[in-house]
């Protein structure tokens, strides 16, 4: 079952998603070495409750905190600890809010300092086969365009795939149909109509596509032990091009000062 957002709900599921974003960029104005991913965590949930939300990942299936806080060889699903960030590690702050009983789902892989030119690469190709993937998020086009514009773009990097972990819907569910992969054939998959609201978040490997889940039932990392980065959109599907309802430009304007 797909559920078809009208224009007033997809309003809402903005102002989610625009809270999300802003939310990230407090997390951009305060990252550096020296800091933990656990500091990141609590400035984010003070951040959501001050502007009248909730944390949508606390909670969620027993996770712990308000960020998913996943640094190198991370993936996703990284629990905010006292880790703490170093010149040229990489973090993906994943973060989710409820506001008004709508879902805001984004993420965006952050640089800590100065990081290598093969560290910037995969960072670049990820983030840009995630634009891919949006461009091919209209009415009539099927989820495995979207799938097929992603792999595309990032296995012309040298980059893999993670296969394990999807994209999907959102709404008044954190985690509604369909699924949307980022590996797959054009012209396959569910058929999008106008108003379907999903998450595009492409997770991306340095080295081979295989993950594995660490024993604290959480964390996804590489098998290969190699660096991974994930950006997220929430776009709603409009006809002949999406709506993207995330945006990073409150993020790059704080790390545009830096
Ligand atoms: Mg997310
Ligand atoms: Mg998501």
């Amino acid at each position: 079952m797909l559920y078809l957002k009208t224009d007033e709900e997809i309003g809402l599921l903005r102002e989610s998603n625009m809270l999300v974003s802003r939310t990230l960029a407090e997390i951009a104005s305060i990252l550096r070495p020296g800091i933990t991913t656990l500091y990141l965590d609590q400035i984010a949930e003070t951040f959501i409750r001050d502007n009248g939300a909730f944390p949508a990942f606390k909670g969620y299936g027993g996770f712990p905190n308000t960020l998913c806080t996943s640094v190198n060889d991370q993936v996703v699903h990284g629990i905010p600890s006292a880790y703490v960030l170093k010149e040229g590690d990489i973090v993906s702050v994943d973060c989710g809010v409820i506001l008004n009983g709508w879902y805001g789902d984004s993420a965006y892989t952050f640089p800590v300092g100065e990081v290598s030119e093969e560290v910037k690469q995969l960072l670049d190709y990820t983030r840009a086969s995630l634009e891919e993937g949006v461009k091919a998020a209209f009415a009539g086009n099927r989820i495995g365009d979207i799938s097929s514009a992603v792999q595309t773009k990032a296995e012309s990097g040298g980059f893999s795939v993670v296969r394990e972990l999807v994209g999907h819907g959102l709404g008044r569910k954190l985690h509604e149909q369909p699924e949307v992969p980022n590996y797959g054939k054009r012209g396959s998959g569910p058929k999008m109509e106008k108003g379907l609201v999903i998450c595009i978040e492409p997770m991306i490997n340095a080295g081979k596509k295989e993950t594995y889940q660490m024993n604290d039932g959480w964390t996804i990392k590489t098998a290969d032990g190699k660096i991974s980065a994930h950006f997220e959109y929430a776009v709603a599907v409009g006809r002949g091009e999406a709506d993207v309802l995330t945006t990073f430009k409150f993020i790059e304007e704080v790390l545009n000062k830096m």
